[in-house]
C-alpha cells in the first residue's frame, strides 16, 4: 500500500487525505493544533464561486496609503512589522494590474467554479454531508459610485460565467428583510454556497478519515529534511522520511519550504471574525460588506461577520482595532438583533504576492506536493485542490490548467 503524510490538516490537508484515502492510501496526517486549527476555523463560510477577483487589482497602490491612514478603514498593518515585508510588498504591489487581474480571474475559475458540488462530493458518506449547502452571494454596495467602480469586474465575472442579478436595495428587501434598506444595489450571485460551520465541517472529516483507518497525529513540524529517501521532516526531534509528502500548512508554508530552497514572496493576510452568539434573527444569505470588506454570514446559532485585511505576520496577537471596527460596523447594519454574547478571532490567510496558490510538485524533490497560498478563497478552493493533489500523486492527469499554480514559477526568480 502506498503511503502519503499530510503535513497540516485545515480544508486543503483533509480534502487530500480523504481523497487519498479513497484510492487506497495509507494516510498519515501532521497538525500542530488538530483539524481546523488554521484558517480553516474561522472563516466567513462562504462557497464563493465566482470570488474571482483578486485584492491586488489597481486601485490598491492607489488608496492604500489612504486607507492605513483611516481608523475606519478595513486596511491596517502592525507598523513594527512593516521592515520585514518589504520585498513582499514590492512584488505585491506589482501585480496590481488589469492584466494580472484577469489572468488571475482566467486561472482561479476552474479552481473554484464548482466549488458546492466538490464540497458535496468531499462530504459524501463521512457525516459532514448537512454542512453543506447551495445559497446565493451577495455584495451589498452602500454607495452607487462604489458599485460603479467595480463594474468592470462584474463584467468580467459574466464574460466567465459567473450567473448574478445586479438589485437595487429597496428590491433586495423583499430577499433578505434583515437588510431592507441597507445598500443602494445588491449583486446576488448564484450558484454559490455555504458551510454552516466550516470548524466542524472539517473536524467531522478528520473524524470520518480516522474511522476510515487514517492516523492523525499533534505535532509541530520544524522543519523539511533530505533524506537518501527523498524529502522528510522533523517533528517532535524526529526525522520521518515518507514515500510522498504533501506540505498544506496554509499561512505557516513559506518558513517551512526556505528549508528546501524555495524563496516565495509570501505573507499572511491576518483576518478578524465576530460572532454573534445565538442571534434574535438571521440574514436569509451571505452578504459581502463592500465598503467594509468584511462578509456577514448565518451559520449555526450564530451570525459571523468575517474579513478585514491586516499585514503583522505570524506572532503577533489580535489587534482590538479591526474587532472594533468590525463591531461598530455590524451594530450598525443589524441594529435591531439582539444576541448572547460577542466572541471574536484572528485567523491568518496564506498570501503569496501573486495571490495565485500553490500547487503541485516541488521541482526536483518529486516526492513532495505543495498546496497552499489559497489567501481569501480557500475554503471554496481547498476541496478540490485535495482532489487534484489526489490525482497527481497517483500519476494521473488533471482537467485543469495547472500552469498558473506551478510552485516551479518561484524558482525562476
Ligand atoms: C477572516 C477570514 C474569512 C475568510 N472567509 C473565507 C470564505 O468565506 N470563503 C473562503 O473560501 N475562504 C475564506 N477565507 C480563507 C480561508 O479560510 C483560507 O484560505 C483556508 O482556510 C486556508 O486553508 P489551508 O488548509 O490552506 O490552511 P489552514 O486552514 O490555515 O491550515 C493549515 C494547518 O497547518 C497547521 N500547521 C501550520 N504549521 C504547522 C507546523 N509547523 N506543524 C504542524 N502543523 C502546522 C495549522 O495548525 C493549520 O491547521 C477566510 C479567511 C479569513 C482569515
Amino acid at each position: 500500500m502506498k503511503e502519503v503524510h499530510i503535513l497540516g490538516a485545515g480544508m486543503v490537508g483533509i480534502s487530500t487525505a480523504i481523497w487519498l484515502q479513497r484510492a487506497g492510501f495509507r494516510v498519515t496526517i501532521i497538525d500542530q493544533v488538530g483539524p481546523a486549527g488554521g484558517a480553516s476555523y474561522g472563516n466567513a463560510g462562504v462557497l464563493a464561486a465566482g470570488s474571482i477577483i483578486p485584492i491586488t487589482t489597481p486601485a490598491l497602490p492607489k488608496n492604500a496609503f489612504g486607507m492605513l491612514m483611516d481608523k475606519a478603514s478595513p486596511l491596517f498593518v502592525r507598523w513594527p512589522y512593516l521592515p520585514k515585508m518589504i520585498p513582499f510588498l514590492a512584488s505585491y504591489l506589482k501585480h496590481c494590474t488589469t492584466q494580472h487581474v484577469e489572468y488571475y480571474a482566467r486561472s482561479m475559475i476552474p479552481l473554484l467554479r464548482d466549488t458546492v458540488a466538490q464540497h458535496q462530493a468531499l462530504a459524501e458518506g463521512t457525516g459532514a454531508e448537512s454542512f453543506v449547502s447551495e445559497h446565493p452571494y451577495g455584495f451589498g454596495y452602500h454607495r452607487r459610485d462604489a458599485y460603479e467602480n467595480d463594474q468592470k469586474w462584474w463584467d468580467l465575472r459574466a464574460q466567465l460565467g459567473i450567473q448574478f442579478d445586479v438589485i437595487t436595495g429597496s428590491d433586495y428587501g423583499a430577499i433578505d428583510p434583515l437588510f431592507a434598506n441597507q445598500f443602494h444595489t445588491v449583486v446576488l450571485c448564484h450558484q454559490h454556497g455555504r458551510i454552516s460551520d466550516p470548524g466542524k465541517y472539517i473536524r467531522t472529516l478528520a473524524q470520518d478519515f480516522v474511522e476510515q483507518g487514517g492516523r492523525l497525529r499533534i505535532g509541530q513540524i520544524t522543519d523539511l529534511v533530505h533524506t537518501t529517501d527523498g524529502l522528510g521532516y522533523r517533528v517532535d526531534d524526529q526525522i520521518i522520511s515518507p514515500e510522498h509528502l504533501v506540505l498544506s500548512t496554509g499561512a505557516w508554508s513559506r518558513d517551512l519550504v526556505k528549508t528546501v530552497g524555495l524563496t516565495i514572496p509570501f505573507e499572511t493576510e491576518r483576518g478578524y471574525h465576530i460572532e454573534l452568539v445565538h442571534p434574535s434573527q438571521e440574514p436569509v444569505n451571505s452578504m459581502m460588506i463592500a465598503s467594509g470588506k468584511f462578509v456577514i454570514t448565518p451559520l449555526t446559532d450564530r451570525i459571523r461577520a468575517a474579513g478585514i485585511v491586516e499585514f503583522g505576520g505570524l506572532e503577533l496577537g489580535e489587534n482590538p482595532e479591526p474587532i472594533e471596527l468590525l463591531k461598530t460596523q455590524v451594530k450598525a447594519l443589524l441594529p435591531e438583533v439582539t444576541f448572547e454574547r460577542i466572541d471574536s478571532w484572528l485567523g491568518h490567510r496564506p498570501a503569496p504576492a501573486d495571490s495565485l496558490p500553490l500547487i503541485g510538485q516541488i521541482p526536483t524533490i518529486k516526492n513532495c506536493w505543495l498546496g497552499f497560498g489559497h489567501q481569501h478563497v480557500g475554503l471554496t478552493g481547498g476541496a478540490k485542490t485535495g482532489r487534484i493533489l489526489s490525482e497527481l500523486i497517483q500519476g494521473r492527469t488533471v482537467d485543469i490548467d495547472m500552469a498558473p499554480f506551478n510552485p516551479a514559477r518561484f524558482t525562476k526568480q
